[in-house]
């Protein structure tokens, strides 16, 4: 099986949900024809209150309806009821009881270790690949910058190069070829988000579009060389910079070379990632945590 590689977007909404003036207006050769010819999920789930990330992120690593297991949408860590779910049902731990591979290729720096040391916090990517008895920087997939080469910091001033960051695809796609399933959480689009206000704030729009510029850059790099792409996002927040709180709008699922998905919500889709990996979740376990 070759290797199915998931840009997970963090706060990124469909562009047909943007404001007028977005982040998505922006030179994307690779990304937006590929977002314009996949679907706009609904991340809501008919649970009043904004999406979050935890149980947005659970719902596409389990395909199961974290939003009601939790309760409500929750974030942006998943908490004690999310992480039970993730050990028992997410992709990571499935593809790895199943004998397969599974990674995440993120670069975590020192400082991220000594962080969770006194009290781990991790997001449910890192989280799901760690309960699942895998490391965080696994040696042999090149690092990925979740920021893609920008400043962790406003007003996230370019570090590396654009064109690193193609290179960067290419080699990732080359590295995955003994893994089932290879990772990236990317998560500046919603710190970048955040940063939202009223009078849309020029210096994030213009960070929100290098950003999807570099995510155009890498995605173009796997393309390159032919790689099984996945492309998602778990709730809207990018796509709308005159706010700085998520959004309902719906999210990005684009892909390219596996065959098309027929779904309509992140828990659907997340059930499709499961059938791309010749997984199939679990659904006694959607039964409500006791409390
Ligand atoms: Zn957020």
């Amino acid at each position: 099986m070759t290797a199915l590689i998931w840009l997970a977007l963090d706060g990124v909404g469909h562009p047909a949900d943007a404001l007028p003036e977005s982040v998505w207006n922006a030179k994307l050769p690779t990304l937006r024809p590929l977002v314009e010819a996949g679907l706009a999920l609904d991340a809501g789930l008919g649970v009043p209150g904004l999406p979050q990330s935890a149980t947005g992120q659970a719902c596409w690593l389990t395909g199961q309806d974290a939003v009601r297991y939790m309760g409500e949408h929750f974030g942006p860590q998943p908490g004690p009821t999310l992480r039970r779910l993730l050990d028992q049902a997410s992709w990571p731990v499935q593809l790895t009881r199943a004998g397969g591979r599974a990674g995440l290729a993120n670069f975590y720096p020192p400082g991220y270790f000594e962080r969770h040391l006194q009290r781990p916090r991790h997001g449910c990517f890192p989280y799901s690949v760690l309960s699942a008895g895998l490391p965080l920087n696994p040696p042999d997939l090149p690092p990925v910058l979740p920021t893609l080469g920008l400043s962790y910091a406003a007003p996230w001033a370019p570090q590396h190069p654009l064109a690193d960051i193609a290179a960067l695809g290419e080699a990732l796609a080359r590295a995955a070829a003994p893994y089932d399933l290879v990772m990236c959480d990317l998560w500046l689009g919603d710190l970048i988000g955040h940063s939202g206000a009223p009078e849309l704030p020029s210096a994030s729009l213009r960070a929100g579009q290098t950003y999807l510029q570099r995510v155009d850059a890498l995605l173009e790099g796997l393309l390159a060389v032919g790689a099984k792409v996945l492309l998602s996002s778990d709730h809207g927040n990018l796509e709308n910079l005159q706010t700085k709180s998520h959004t309902q709008a719906r999210v990005p699922l684009a892909w390219a070379g596996v065959l098309s998905p027929q779904v309509s919500d992140i828990v659907e889709a997340g059930q499709w990632v499961g059938q791309q990996l010749e997984l199939t979740s679990t659904p006694s376990l959607f039964d409500p945590p006791p409390s």
